[in-house]
């Protein structure tokens, strides 16, 4: 699976009327149909929810944070383990980032070099150094189903001269990550940086492609910049791409910037999002954002989404959510999480079959024109 000759992407159907498609990513621990969101399971577990809570609202991947699990139980305790999905009792497929967008958050606590990423644990500040080869070493002893590449962040704004310095060096660093991808089967994503500059964005595609990696992720959006920027630039990167892989935008997003993103094109998608805002209180729905404290939902009966059949919506009123919430108590953050990601896969199903019958332009519209009458 990981020569260059070879995808573990089939493709079932591409739309007649954009550049959204259906597929199927074939991993170790099962098949994936795209398009797939990703629910994020920083320490290894989605906060707030069991495996089988996931099970049963329709998450086929989750994503795990290798920073986090780096430093906290480390590799060698999770490896005992036989890896990641034995140690949280999570049976289908799992995505590790490298660890390198964490690292670049800590800011003053990295260094980076040619070498790699030198940097102190935000927990007790020791010390630890993390090589492109490392990060695909760790990502194995994991035992993740597609382990992505170590790469440099590029912050927003940045200068042509920045971007470029930081795009050729994850060029160099992708370089080093083939060289050390394992003969386990476990896939390796390259990611594509370049910033917010178009032909940056295709050199970087095309060099990434030139190594032959099983999957292609877009890098570097979402960081701040405007949506129309974004959509732009993953429309640039993507044209860029081999059609015949799955394509992945990282950390994206809202409702609607999965909508758009699809529509461009892209296949796998994770983010914070949904389970965040849910232990913040906001629920999405069919007809937008949900924000459970407000006091009109004081004696409000309806479940948060009319539309939605997850255990939340079949069982629990906006009233008693609210309540729940308003006394900090554990189940408002499970419930809310529950709806929120049930929201996530189904938005994706929906999408999935829309193109199946070539009806994604209308799916879109509607998905639109219902989000107009804010139940807020
Ligand atoms: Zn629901």
């Amino acid at each position: 699976m990981n020569s260059s000759n070879t995808s573990p992407f089939t493709l079932l159907h591409q739309s007649r009327e954009c550049r959204a498609r259906c597929g199927i990513v074939n991993t170790l621990h099962g098949r994936i149909r795209t398009p797939v969101f990703m629910p994020v399971g920083t320490q290894a577990t989605v906060k707030a929810v069991t495996p089988e809570d996931l099970e049963r609202l329709g998450a086929q991947i989750i994503l795990g944070n290798t920073y986090h699990l780096f430093i906290r139980p480390g590799r060698q305790l999770i490896k005992q383990f036989g890896g990641l999905h034995s140690f949280m009792n999570w049976k289908k497929p799992i995505l590790t980032d490298s660890g390198g967008f964490q690292i670049f958050s800590l800011k003053k606590l990295a260094k980076i070099t040619e070498d790699g990423a030198a940097f102190r644990s935000h927990l007790d500040g020791s010390k630890f150094f993390l090589s492109p080869e490392d990060a695909v070493s760790v990502q194995e002893d994991l035992g993740s189903d597609i382990m992505m590449v170590l790469d440099t962040c590029i912050p927003w704004p940045a200068s042509r001269e920045e971007t470029e310095n930081a795009t050729a060096l994850t060029e160099r660093w992708a370089m080093r990550s083939k060289a050390a991808q394992p003969a386990s089967g476990q896939l390796l994503f390259g990611i594509v940086q370049g910033g917010m500059y178009p032909d940056l964005r295709r050199q970087a595609a095309e060099e990434l492609v030139a190594l032959g990696f099983d999957g292609y992720a877009l890098g570097g959006l979402s960081v701040g910049e405007p949506k129309n920027q974004m959509y732009d630039m993953t429309e640039a990167t993507v044209q860029h791409l081999p059609q015949n892989h799955p394509i992945y935008l990282m950390g994206v997003g809202t409702p609607e910037d999965l909508v758009e993103s699809v529509y461009r094109g892209v296949d796998m998608f994770d983010c914070v999002m949904p389970t965040r805002n849910a232990r913040n209180g906001m629920l999405f729905t069919s007809q937008g954002r949900l924000v459970i404290k407000n006091s009109i939902y004081r004696d409000d009966q309806r479940p948060p989404d009319e539309l939605c059949g997850c255990y939340t919506c079949m069982n629990y009123s906006r009233a008693y959510l609210r309540h729940l919430f308003m006394c900090r108590e554990i189940l408002a953050y499970q419930l809310n999480s529950i709806h929120n990601l049930h929201y996530y896969c189904s938005l994706m199903a929906g999408m999935r079959s829309a193109i199946e019958q070539d009806s994604f332009l209308s799916f879109r519209d509607t998905f639109y024109a219902m989000r107009v009458q804010s139940p807020e």
